[in-house]
């Protein structure tokens, strides 16, 4: 027990210290990064758990290409989103809003479950070859536990209102702050026109059978707001992974 406690330890000072794998013996999730040893390239290696990262065909982000893409009567996004509490966290790799029960997206048929929503900087998804400098991911799970992911792009320009008690204390990791009236749909773009494609998870597991919607129109955050994330994370986005034959769909 002593040996495996120390072994424990050095490897959690040296996790800390280098950014290494932290391969323990408890079954625990490998560390993972964007960067080196622990990287977007060594996800699928770092454990078996993360096997579809490499092995997977359809997997997120993607670059969506304009020309390339097929225009189709897809479905409204119908947000049903309503104001609530809100727990703000640092999970250590992105900042990421947790949400009650309440909200939900309704998709033609589909209706799912806002879990969360959390930040990438720049944005995974490049239009036409161009990263904007930030996105957010809007989770929702199904009845079945199909995940739909809402990509909402920002360009910086005016402060983002809805965001400034988000952007003005982000909480170190352990330390979560709640806010006590948060309107997640105020973050939303008012033109809702989309694109559509399957895709994963972005980060380890890179689990498959996500489908993205991705936002054309880009909201907004002010300079001050983008530099408070990059503070704390100046680089947490995948890099674009092949189509592999998939189309991607946009609204007409
Ligand atoms: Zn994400």
């Amino acid at each position: 027990m002593k040996h495996k406690l120390l072994v424990s330890m050095v490897s959690s000072v040296l996790a800390l210290t280098f950014g290494v794998a932290n391969a323990n013996d408890k079954g625990a999730p490998a560390h993972w990064g964007y960067e080196g040893k622990t990287g977007p390239a060594k996800w699928g290696a770092l454990d078996e758990a993360n096997s579809a990262c490499k092995l997977s065909k359809e997997q997120s982000p993607i670059d969506i290409i304009d020309s390339k893409t097929k225009k189709a009567a897809l479905p409204a996004l119908d947000f049903k989103y309503v104001a609530g509490s809100a727990e703000v966290i640092n999970n250590g790799h992105t900042i990421q809003l947790n949400l009650p029960a309440g909200s939900s997206m309704k998709v033609g048929s589909d209706e799912a479950n806002l879990l969360q929503f959390h930040f990438h900087t720049p944005s995974e998804e490049k239009i036409n070859g161009k990263t904007y400098p930030l996105v957010a991911h809007f989770v929702h799970k199904n009845a079945d536990g199909k995940l739909f992911v809402v990509a909402a792009l920002f360009k910086t320009g005016k402060e983002n209102a809805a965001l400034a008690p988000v952007f003005s204390a982000l909480p170190a990791e352990g330390k979560p702050n709640t806010l006590a009236s948060f309107d997640p749909a105020a973050v939303l773009p008012e033109n809702r026109a989309y694109y559509k494609f399957m895709g994963s998870l972005t980060t380890p597991p890179c689990s498959d059978g996500v489908r993205w919607h991705v936002l054309k129109q880009p909201v907004e955050l002010s300079k001050a707001q983008l530099a408070a994330f990059k503070k704390m994370y100046p680089m947490n986005a995948r890099p674009v992974q092949p189509l592999n034959g998939r189309v991607v769909e946009v609204s007409e």
